[in-house]
């Protein structure tokens, strides 16, 4: 997921890795290394910034005209030295960098370890490496065509580069499903996830397609191929200069760059762990711990702020689909008031940093009255990740907005893959239902991707109220969470009052503040209690409030209603959560961004809450 960098060609390669890992800083990271050739082929790793990294190599050979380098936010294996790439083979004579997932590693590395390899690290990326390396001698083919046929055999999503002592002069790298970009110098290339370590050096540009393999050769043409093994003909672009632009995908903000991202964000947490065709959902993370799930009186979800709004999303499907009893508890007021809990108990504990202080101390508390405790967070080797018997990660990538947006949508994701699996464990559901909403769930990338082309619609009815003084927002169900997290999300990045609530509770307090100056955003998708809301609507109406609403495509009655509609793609009630949620992100975005407010960096916010 985070970022590559390589170079081949008459200049001293390290300058240009070194600061080309620099301009990456921005994709987040957790450790880094270089690999140099120049005799022998040298890696230099360490775990931390990039300028670490620097320091390290200080005293260190950097001579050079061809290397690789990496920064690694780790998936599979704590950040540590060792974890971080590039990886050798075993004979140290090719190494490699990869971003991504490789989904089965685990028989892959099974088989290779039968025929006596062994492994340093804890990554997938390892595999891979020792994979190139041994059909390269046990079939006897060069280096390109090792690469190749080994991708064959991979599962999941990669951006790599592999180097080879036999081979002074050339690189050879591929993408699935992470990008990268091939620059053409003079008499040299540059490879990196993206053009922001190139644009100093080059304008001319190759971005490499899924399962394309590339050779290049310092002094030669590219060569271009699928891994199908079909030559292609690459085609050269020119790149544009702006380097924050580029930093931010050419995006405006790295809040929208993340709420565009999650299309491929819920594919990365459901990777490996849902198998629609076959009929399977599968948590490897905590499956030590399933017999004890299975058998639990309840479950207790701690978390804080957005977090605490996917666990809500959580206890529904949790009771819904596998019948199990569950509290969702702020991680602050749980860790106070002495709560009764023991060994029966499952505390899973969620967060994005996994550092969320108060979480942590919550997780101390429960594990001193013996719960078993499970952990859903987006950070490898993160203090939870740490402090809990087992957990899930949530593979989103790192997310650099303060506002979390794509850490939650992936939360979500886990919390409803995990309900599925205990549902069909437990027997609590018909297995046809369950096929039916895995295929449902399959698609909800591709509907995510379909709800973002609503942005311009929701940029322009967010200029509307952009000088509202409060904002309502109300949902039932599955979608109360998601109002929650609506309001939320304007609070912080807008800095309008605004207050999520359970749309029939409205009239209990709420529904005082309604006048003609008060914008309500409800979600009122067609399955569930439509119905009701379509009364709370009226309700809100007849008070001349303002309804913006969340209706699902097709909609006629609430539309009637409405001052104004978002259509979202029909979905499973249960999925709806996925879905409804990318419209509110971009609601808060539009209106802090017409506000001037500073998205990425809201006043008074951190991204992870490592104090009490
Ligand atoms: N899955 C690999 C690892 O954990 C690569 C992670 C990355 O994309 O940086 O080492």
């Amino acid at each position: 997921m985070c970022g590559i960098v390589a170079y081949v060609g008459d200049k001293d390669a390290f300058p240009i890795l070194i600061k080309g890992l620099y301009r990456l800083e921005y994709r987040g990271y957790d450790s880094a290394g270089i690999a140099l050739l120049n005799e022998s082929l040298k890696i230099y790793k360490t775990r931390g910034k990039v300028a670490d990294l620097e320091n390290f190599m200080q005293d260190k050979d950097h001579k050079g005209k061809i290397g690789i380098a990496h920064t690694r936010w780790a998936t599979h294996g704590e950040p540590n030295d060792i974890n971080a790439h590039p990886h050798y083979s075993r004979t140290k004579k090719l190494a490699i960098i990869h971003n991504g997932i490789i989904e089965n590693y685990g028989p892959l590395k099974e088989e290779l370890i039968s025929r006596g390899y062994r492994f340093t690290s804890d990554t997938d990326t390892e595999v891979l490496i020792h994979l190139i390396e041994d059909i390269r001698q046990n079939e006897g083919v060069d280096l390109p065509e090792a690469v190749r046929i080994a991708l064959n055999q991979v599962i999941g999503a990669y951006a790599i580069v592999v180097i080879s002592d036999d081979h002074p002069d050339m690189l050879v790298a591929a993408r699935k499903g992470s990008p990268l970009v091939v620059g053409i110098g003079d008499n040299e290339y540059y490879l990196a996830s993206d053009a922001t370590p190139i644009v100093e050096h080059t304008k001319d540009v190759v971005y490499l397609d899924d399962e394309e393999i590339v050779t290049v050769k310092k002094g030669e043409k590219m060569l271009l191929k699928t891994i199908r093994n079909r030559v292609k003909t690459p085609y050269i672009q020119k790149l544009e200069f702006n380097l924050s632009a580029l930093e931010k995908g050419g995006f405006e903000h790295f809040m929208l760059k993340e709420i565009y991202e999650q299309p491929r964000s819920i594919r990365d947490s459901m990777r490996g762990r849902l198998n629609a065709r076959d009929g399977i959902v599968s948590l490897g993370g905590i499956l030590d711990y399933e017999p004890k799930l299975l058998n639990t009186h309840r479950i207790i979800i701690i978390a804080c702020g957005t977090s605490w709004h996917a666990a809500l999303v959580g206890e529904y499907l949790l009771e819904e689909l596998a019948r199990i009893p569950v509290e969702v508890e702020y991680a602050s007021e749980f860790r106070y008031r002495n709560p009764v809990i023991d060994e029966t108990d499952i505390v899973i504990a969620v967060s994005q940093s996994g550092e969320t202080a108060d979480t942590l101390a919550a997780i101390e508390l429960a594990r001193e009255k013996g719960a078993t405790i499970l952990g859903i967070c987006n950070v490898v080797g993160s203090s939870i990740a740490r402090a809990t018997h087992a957990g899930v990660y949530t593979h989103a990538g790192p997310e650099i907005g303060v506002a979390s947006t794509k850490a939650f949508t992936a939360q979500v994701t886990i919390l409803t893959l995990m309900a599925l699996r205990l549902a069909i464990k437990k027997g609590t559901i018909e297995t046809s239902r369950f096929q039916q909403i895995i295929d449902e769930l399959e698609e909800i990338p591709r509907k995510v991707e379909e709800t973002l082309n609503l942005d311009k619609e929701i940029s322009s009815i967010a200029k509307i109220f952009t000088y509202a003084r409060n904002f309502l927002y109300l949902g039932r169900g599955y979608n109360f969470p998601v109002a929650l997290e609506g309001a939320l999300k304007l609070k912080e990045i807008s800095y309008i009052h605004a207050e999520g609530y359970p749309a029939a509770e409205m009239k209990h307090g709420p529904i005082a503040l309604i006048d003609r100056e008060m914008p309500v955003v409800v979600i009122a998708t067609n399955r569930g209690p439509y119905d009701k809301v379509l009364t709370n609507i009226q309700e809100v109406k007849a008070r001349k409030g303002k309804i913006i609403a969340i209706v699902t495509k097709g909609d006629k009655k609430v539309r009637e209603l409405a001052d104004y509609s978002i259509e979202i793609p029909e979905t499973e009630e249960l999925l709806v959560p996925l879905l409804a949620t990318i419209p509110l992100q971009l609601i808060a975005y539009h209106i802090a961004v017409m506000r001037d407010c500073n998205v990425d960096q809201p006043r008074n916010l951190a991204k992870s809450v490592t104090v009490e």
